[in-house]
């Protein structure tokens, strides 16, 4: 899997951000399993790959691939190739296999489903956890309520799309970025819009 053809790969996730997360996907992976929020194509599933087959680890990814506000039909983020006309809807898991597949990644588990109800059946503990699905405040908040507990000490909560000036972004991860700073987390490292926070 080569760096430069994940750029290529259809998704939000820039050339040093993504290098960042896989860093942290090779050091974290070590503690124990990587689940994602928010698979969208694969793109930074690809860039965790990567990482965590360092350790032979997997790499669990959860989205309804339905698409979140911003991808629906006439909003900002709609793409035409994501979208299936014969049923109205976006739909972004055929080329989420697709690329898989490409890649050869053999350490990925794509999830189908909204990502609080599955977890609240998920049991298992993780190295890693990254937020990157929907960007409404119910969202963010949901998620990082419903991840957070799962996450070893030691290991980290990864949160993309971090913008303190309003004028720049959303302000929904950047909500819970401060809420699991208040807590038991601390800064690991941030790259521009994302963050590693480390567990203690
Ligand atoms: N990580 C991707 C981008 C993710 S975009 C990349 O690197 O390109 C956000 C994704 O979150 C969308 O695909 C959307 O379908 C998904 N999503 C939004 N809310 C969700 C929810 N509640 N449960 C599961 N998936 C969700
Ligand atoms: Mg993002």
């Amino acid at each position: 899997m080569k760096i430069r053809e994940i750029e290529e790969v259809k998704g939000f996730m820039p050339k040093h951000e993504g290098e960042a997360l896989l860093n942290w996907a090779k050091i974290f992976s070590n503690i124990g399993p990587i689940l994602e929020v928010g698979t969208y194509c694969g793109k930074s599933t690809l860039y965790l790959a990567k990482g965590a087959a360092t350790n032979n680890q997997y790499v669990f990814t959860i989205d309804h691939h339905s698409g979140s506000e911003e991808h629906q039909l006439n909003e900002e983020y709609f793409d035409n190739e994501i979208y299936d006309y014969s049923k109205n809807r976006v739909n972004t898991f055929p080329l989420f296999i697709k690329n898989v597949n490409k890649f050869k990644a053999n350490n990925i588990v794509p999830i189908i489903s909204e990502s609080s109800e599955i977890a609240s059946e998920w049991s298992s503990n993780l190295g890693m956890v990254f937020i990157d699905g929907g960007h409404s405040i119910e969202s963010a908040y949901n998620d990082y309520n419903s991840w957070e507990p799962k996450i070893l000490t030691g290991g980290s909560l990864v949160i993309h799309d971090i913008f303190e000036n309003p004028d720049e972004g959303g302000q929904a991860p950047y909500e819970i970025y401060k809420k699991a700073l208040k807590n038991n987390y601390d800064l690991y490292e941030r790259v521009d819009t994302i963050a590693c926070l480390i567990k203690n």
